[in-house]
């Protein structure tokens, strides 16, 4: 029996249960706070879409699917025990071993028990009268709850386009972020992956083995740096184990919550003999750090087109064909759509039975029962896999029906982009808190330190409202029109905001184009959250307190006094405003 199939148990509908929180999703953000509200002494539902824990680790088992966060940084790190007693194989871990790993979790710290599988939340509603949640699901669980917690995730609600004639195709139709458990064997079939996101260039590699004939529809190109992953010995693993939590504490101070090397040097005042060296040796080490090669790469243009140069070179390096390459190099900003981090993508296309369709300009026109046609010409497939990445930050939030005070529904609220205070919680929805979505660092963070800090605030915030007898929390508009300003004006200072992303909600038409992680830096962020924490909620109206709320004793989860890291992220850098972000 697999660890998802134990996980998977038939529950009674429970109707008028009374919960002090519930949980929407248990992926990593959903365990942890299962696991922190547990500490409180509250009673909790966690309620899981999927059959089994582990969120993103579970839907996406697609060939080739890993992380792109070095695998002894991408894990919790709110426990010793865990970080001592878990070894990951290799430098950057395979789907399947993330996904034991979230069921290790799940198992040591008995959370199953509080989570009911393969139910899916509908509709959470405030009720105004008793101050409490009301949260129906898909197999008619009808219960109430104080505090109603989103841990939905950010990449899950995969995004399918309507291609004409989709279901006139007689072969099977794959998405990257709803995998079959089974897998899929493409052997000696003709394959056409649409895409080429990250998804799509972890599994490209995979598929072109077995496939006797592979497509890859191409929208926009994107840059990616060899990964360059491989088995972590005991001695790696080891090294790291004996001070772990120094490791931790360097990551938290970091802008993107891991650590790697970074050099703060502007890259334009270096000379170009120094630059191909430098951008050179952070191509051998590889992966998102390459980013770090130099201080200014996401705040000026100039600077930026020295490392996309870099990058364009390697491709037309390795692709043999110029025409290919051609096509394969992007000419957007480098690092500006979230960086691919792959294992032998772009040499892929030097195999004779792989071939690269351009959509970019002439989009799929439809798909027939023998393939898909562009630009008049029908490609003839048996199989296709759509890597089309997902409704990116609010896609999850869309499907549920959330209503606030007044009968505001949250799609209402955020029909021209989502508004949030500190992107824990909206004002009108008391007591809804989000973990790792839109106006936090989130995404542009290492996610599972964007969780433990989201979690751990959470944590604090709610025990110190049981501590003073309130009974709702809720941000106050003007802080949070306030919190929306200042995440649009650092988002205008990165590159990152000029290209079409789904950072920005661009992958998808009609979508409101508004940047939605907050890129200030996750340090940063922290101390701002912890202020606000520690003056007393700041911008938050608390209601119905029994204990009066001035100079409270607040709690603080002590591992989040984060420093900045001051040789990346000084006072003077954020002055200028080049805070480096990943
Ligand atoms: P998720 O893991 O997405 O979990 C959310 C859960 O909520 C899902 O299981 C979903 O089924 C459930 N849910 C949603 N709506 C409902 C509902 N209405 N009712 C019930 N359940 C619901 N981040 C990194 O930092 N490093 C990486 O290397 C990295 N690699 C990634 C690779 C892939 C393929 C993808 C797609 C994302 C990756 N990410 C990575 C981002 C990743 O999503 C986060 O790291 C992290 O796993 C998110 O955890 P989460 O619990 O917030 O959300
Ligand atoms: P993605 O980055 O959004 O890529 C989706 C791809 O599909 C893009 O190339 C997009 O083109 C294309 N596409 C979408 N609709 C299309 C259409 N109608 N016609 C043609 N092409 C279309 O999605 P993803 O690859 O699933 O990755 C999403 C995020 O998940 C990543 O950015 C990353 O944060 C995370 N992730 C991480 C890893 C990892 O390495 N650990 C792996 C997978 C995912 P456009 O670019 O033109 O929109």
């Amino acid at each position: 029996m697999t660890a998802d199939t134990r996980a998977t148990r038939a529950h009674a509908t429970e109707v008028d249960t009374h919960f002090d929180a519930v949980v929407v999703g248990a992926g990593f953000a959903g365990l942890y706070m299962l696991h922190r509200l547990r500490g409180l002494g509250l009673s909790a539902r966690v309620y899981e879409a999927g059959g089994g824990v582990g969120g993103t680790w579970y839907w996406n088992r697609y060939p080739g699917a890993r992380c792109d966060i070095e695998s002894m940084q991408y894990s919790f790190s709110f426990s010793e025990e865990l970080d001592q007693e878990w070894n990951w194989s290799e430098k950057y871990a395979p789907q399947p071993e993330i996904l034991a790993y979230a069921n290790h979790v799940a198992d040591r710290f008995d959370l199953r028990r509080d989570i009911r599988f393969d139910t899916r939340v509908t509709a959470a509603a405030f009720d105004e009268h008793t101050r409490r949640w009301r949260i129906e699901t898909d197999r008619g669980d009808k219960v109430s709850s104080q505090f109603c917690i989103m841990a939905v995730g950010c990449l899950s609600a995969a995004n399918r386009p309507p291609f004409e004639g989709l279901e006139t195709f007689r072969g099977p139709v794959y998405h990257t972020g709803e995998w079959p458990h089974e897998g899929v064997d493409f052997t000696g079939l003709r394959v056409g992956v649409i895409g080429t996101g990250s998804s799509a260039i972890q599994s490209i590699p995979i598929i072109a083995r077995q496939a006797s004939a592979l497509t890859v529809f191409q929208r926009t190109p994107n840059y990616s740096v060899p990964a360059w992953n491989e088995a972590l010995t005991a001695e790696q693993r080891d090294a790291v184990k004996a001070d772990y939590p120094a490791l931790r504490a360097k990551a938290r101070a970091r802008p993107t919550g891991f650590y790697f090397p970074f050099n703060m040097k502007p890259a334009l005042e270096a000379t170009p003999q120094e630059r191909q060296r430098q951008y050179e040796e952070a191509w051998q080490r590889g992966g998102l750090p390459f980013l770090g090669a130099y201080g200014d790469l996401l705040f000026d243009k100039a600077a930026n087109d020295t490392i996309a140069d870099f990058a364009r070179r390697k491709i037309r390096d390795i692709v043999r064909d110029p025409a290919t390459a051609d096509l394969l190099c992007p000419d957007n900003v480098f690092g500006c759509k979230r960086l691919c981090v792959d294992t032998g993508y772009f040499e892929t296309y030097n195999l004779p039975h792989v071939k690269l369709v351009d959509v970019s300009r002439t989009p799929i026109e439809r798909f027939t029962p023998q393939g898909i046609v562009v630009n008049g010409v029908e490609h003839s497939l048996d199989a296709v896999v759509c890597a089309t990445g997902f409704a990116a930050m609010t896609g999850s939030f869309e499907r549920i029906r959330v209503t606030g005070r007044g009968g505001l529904t949250l799609a209402e609220k955020w029909r021209a982009g989502p508004r949030t205070y500190l992107g824990l919680a909206t004002a009108g929805f008391p007591n809804l808190f989000i973990i790792a979505g839109p106006g936090s660092p989130s995404v542009l963070a290492s996610m599972i330190q964007s969780i433990e800090q989201h979690v751990d605030w959470l944590a604090d915030c709610i025990g110190h409202l049981r501590d003073i007898g309130a009974a709702t929390i809720e941000p106050l508009g003007r802080y949070e029109d306030d919190w929306v300003a200042h995440l649009n004006e650092v988002a205008q200072v990165s590159l990152r905001s000029t290209c079409s992303s789904w950072y920005v909600g661009a992958n998808i038409p009609g979508r409101p184009r508004v940047f939605m992680p907050y890129i200030g830096g996750f340090p940063v962020y922290v101390q701002k959250c912890n202020e606000v924490m520690t003056n007393g909620f700041e911008g938050f109206a608390i209601d119905g307190a029994k204990a009066t709320n001035h100079a409270p004793r607040v709690r603080l989860t002590e591992r989040w006094r984060v420093p900045l890291d001051i040789e990346v992220i000084s006072p003077a850098a954020i002055a200028a405003k080049r805070v480096p972000v990943v």
